[in-house]
């Protein structure tokens, strides 16, 4: 199957979380340590990556520029922040307004994606509330796309239940990590409710087998959301690359997609999938 204008929608080409977790295999820069791989998947078809960084965790803004030069994939800009022990020092003692601020600033430089924004694991801490305020606050001013970090596939559902009641456009929202926990109803719910969910953690296979993720995406297809899925791989860590051992920004390409192939998922909805979807939720 030719693959083109393939965007991943969930990756980080800076991310730091070494203090957070000590350990130095968790700051990750592609622009230091994956340009060759970017090449490989570019040659490949990959031509727009959607950045996930944000404040706090170790976005690099000034390289996405460079990187674009380099490899030839467009990067899409991220604002916000991410979750609880990861937030900004500031963000405890800023007020809703003071988030919103920073995120309408980015906003007006060109990010069109608020996120990732998280919350813990089976917990919703009151500063992640504070940044989920803001970003509905901010959606709604300038229609941005809105990308949430479940923590191992929790929360889904209050997630879908805050930005309902805030009576955002769900087309604008995704959900990350869906395929972290084994949890098909939850994911159900968040499609119900109109929004969108990534299968953004493709190879991490220490969390969920591959096979579940390949039958949870041939399953959804069939029942007919197609439109609200999204694919790519979250890489954040050194090890995770090829050269290192890892599975490398390809596996997607070159491993997975043959394997939902090989189960009988159709090749119309895979492009679909992996080329037009985040343009549509962009547009929408
Ligand atoms: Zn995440």
């Amino acid at each position: 199957m030719k693959l083109e204008n393939i965007t991943l929608s969930h990756e980080h080409p800076r991310i730091d979380l070494s203090a957070g977790k000590n350990d130095s295999d968790c700051l990750l820069s592609m622009y230091d340590d994956a340009l060759d791989e970017l090449k490989d998947i570019h040659a490949k078809g990959v031509t727009r990556i959607v950045d996930c960084s944000n404040h706090g965790i170790g976005a690099d803004w000034s390289k996405n520029e460079l990187i674009e030069k380099e490899t030839g994939i467009k990067i899409v800009r991220s604002t916000g922040f991410y979750k609880d022990p990861f937030l900004p020092e500031y963000v405890p003692t800023s007020t809703v307004e003071d988030l919103c601020n920073i995120m309408r600033k980015d906003i007006s430089n060109g990010a069109q994606v608020i996120g990732e924004i998280g919350t813990s694991k089976g917990v919703w801490t009151e500063n992640e509330h504070k940044v989920f305020e803001a970003a509905a606050i901010v959606q709604k001013e300038t229609n941005a796309v809105v990308i949430t970090h479940t923590s191992l596939g929790t929360l889904i559902k209050e997630q879908i239940d805050f930005f309902v009641s805030k009576n955002i456009n769900m087309r604008k929202v995704i959900i990350s990590h869906v395929a972290l926990s084994n949890d098909l109803d939850a994911i159900r719910y968040a499609l119900d409710k109109g929004a969108n969910v990534a299968f953004d953690t493709i190879g991490k296979v220490k969390y969920l087998p591959e096979e579940t993720r390949i039958s949870f995406i041939k399953t959804l297809v069939n029942e007919g959301y197609t439109k609200q899925l999204l694919m790519s791989m979250d890489i954040t860590r050194k090890s995770h690359l090829k050269k290192n051992g890892g599975v490398g920004y390809a596996y997607v390409l070159d491993v997975f997609i043959p394997l939902l192939l090989k189960n009988g998922v159709k090749e119309e909805d895979i492009n679909q999938i992996i080329t037009q979807n985040f343009n549509d939720i962009l547009e929408a």
